[in-house]
């Protein structure tokens, strides 16, 4: 068999010295789809009147903020989160370099825009560009999808400060307080007379301190138990000290229960990532946002995990940014609350937002449960359900519950007559005497109109939709552009990078 001969390997050229007879222009190295120039050309119409109102004068000139929000903006969108990665992006990147004009901040300055000058002012910009969405046909805020997620603060894992535990070692600290005192009272009665403190309930510092320094004096040249000493030694050195940091622990945390020693403004919370799979709670904050076609209409930042308490402040904050509430809010049953559906209805908004047990009601064995109060009947004229053996069930008196979240809500209870002998009543109660079924008729208005609106077509259409809308947005910036962390601390800061997240979010979506 003839060998055949070997096919000659011809290169493209390469010239690396070969010299340019023009230098090539940057703005034609630019796709003129791409999504740098969006962000470019968005920002380029935003008003920054707020932004610059925050530069003193005076100085080196500074680079304008409209340069640096585009190079901020972009970074997020293309998830170079640190000041430092972009500070790189702007001297390699020829998107980043034909954004800044070939300008080329550095990172304590990319930060110190980020933190200082857009501090309070980002949520306005946002706005801008919402409206210009609105503007662009791109929505139209008729309606909202609400929901939240929780996202990790930059803060350790382990520098928790739990507010029971400050509870319970002020308590302690009262404790051997008074125990110190009855001792000193028994062996120098006479020296400590008059002198008992008002009260050992409210201890500070100060007080501590004071007590001490009664019971050091009283016991002066008496024989004290050696273990007595040892804990006035520990007392005088270590409570007042600890009384001040609890109480400084105290004043941060408000009505959370946690914080974390590293970023106090961050709260304990379970979050979806749990990678050691042990439920571990972490220190974050709870990201809000309304969504419409996936496009973020408005963000909040939370520092409590409960969902529900965070509506109506969200609702709020979005009418002061876009001048508007939505006429339709989609959200799930964690913000299903009577609290919530009563502010929904004082403003107008058409709520389709499940309540707990809404999918459960629906099932067979909900629905052919006789025992139930929601299956119970009951006579409006009468006022009176009738249990499932028929015996009328009057109403014997009001009570009020109040919230966690500090709302108070109303209902009526309503007795039956004889469940002696009945025999339905393992399966109808456990209460020793005859049943009580406690009503909330406000309540029970607000489901029954919402479990209309949600099996109707409309409601059908807008539950299908929600998870697409809203949920997807999360998974988007969450796990695609893997920002599952903030970078900066505090409240205001963390704000801010919400506020970025958010924008770059929206950009993006316009320029695909
Ligand atoms: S236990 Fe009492 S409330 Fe329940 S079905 Fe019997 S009579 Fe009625």
């Amino acid at each position: 068999m003839q060998k055949l001969d070997k096919l000659k390997v011809v290169f493209k050229d390469y010239n690396f010295n070969q010299n340019l007879l023009l230098p090539p222009s940057l703005e034609e190295l630019i796709d003129p789809n791409h999504p740098v120039r969006v962000v470019n050309q968005v920002v380029d119409n935003l008003n920054l009147d707020l932004i610059l109102a925050k530069y003193e004068g005076g100085g080196c000139p500074a680079y304008h903020p409209r340069l640096m929000l585009k190079v901020l903006i972009y970074g997020y969108l293309t998830n170079q989160y640190s000041s430092r990665k972009i500070e790189q992006a702007l001297q390699q990147n020829i998107h980043f370099m034909w954004l800044s004009g070939m300008s080329y901040p550095d990172h304590n300055t990319i930060n110190r825009f980020r933190s200082d000058r857009l501090r309070g002012v980002l949520k306005e910009v946002f706005s801008q560009v919402v409206l210009l969405l609105v503007d662009h046909g791109h929505i139209t805020l008729k309606e909202a999808y609400l929901d939240g997620t929780k996202i990790e603060a930059n803060a350790n894992r382990y520098t928790f400060v739990w507010g029971r535990t400050i509870k319970y070692s002020k308590g302690r600290i009262r404790n051997q307080l008074k125990e110190l005192w009855s001792y000193a009272e028994r062996v120098a009665k006479e020296e400590l007379e008059h002198n008992e403190p008002e009260s050992f309930e409210v201890i500070d510092a100060e007080k501590v301190a004071q007590t001490i320094e009664q019971i050091d004096e009283a016991l002066a040249g008496k024989k004290v138990d050696p273990k007595i000493k040892q804990k006035l030694n520990y007392a005088r050195k270590r409570w007042p000290e600890a009384l001040d940091k609890y109480e400084e622990y105290e004043r941060q945390m408000g009505d959370r229960n946690s914080l974390s020693r590293t970023d106090p403004d961050a709260t304990f919370m379970r979050m979806k990532e749990d990678h050691m799979l042990n439920g571990q709670l972490k220190p974050g904050y709870n990201w809000q946002i309304t969504t419409q076609d996936q496009y973020i209409l408005e963000y909040s930042l939370h520092q409590t995990t409960n969902d529900m308490a965070t509506l109506p402040t969200h609702m709020d904050s979005l009418k002061q940014s876009l001048g508007q509430q939505p006429e339709v809010l989609v959200a799930d049953a964690g913000y299903g609350s009577q609290e919530n559906y009563e502010y929904l209805e004082n403003n107008g908004i058409e709520a389709y937002v499940k309540f707990n047990n809404f999918h459960k009601e629906q099932t067979k064995k909900w629905k052919e449960n006789p025992h139930r109060i929601e299956n119970l009947y009951y006579n409006k004229d009468l006022d009176c359900y009738y249990c499932p053996m028929g015996q009328p069930m009057k109403f014997m008196g009001k009570n009020t519950q109040k919230t966690a979240l500090g709302y108070r809500q109303f209902y009526r209870r309503y007795q039956a007559q004889n469940c002696q002998g009945c025999p339905m009543r393992g399966p109808c109660h456990k209460r020793k005497g005859n049943r009580i079924v406690e009503a909330n008729p406000q309540l029970i208005r607000y489901k029954q109109k919402t479990r209309e609106m949600l099996n109707s077509e409309k409601g059908q259409h807008y539950r299908s939709r929600r998870p697409v809308d809203v949920e997807a947005v999360f998974g988007n910036v969450k796990y695609n552009h893997n920002f599952k962390r903030f970078l900066l601390r505090g409240m205001e800061k963390v704000e801010i990078e919400a506020g970025l997240i958010s924008l770059a979010h929206n950009l993006r979506k316009m320029a695909n």
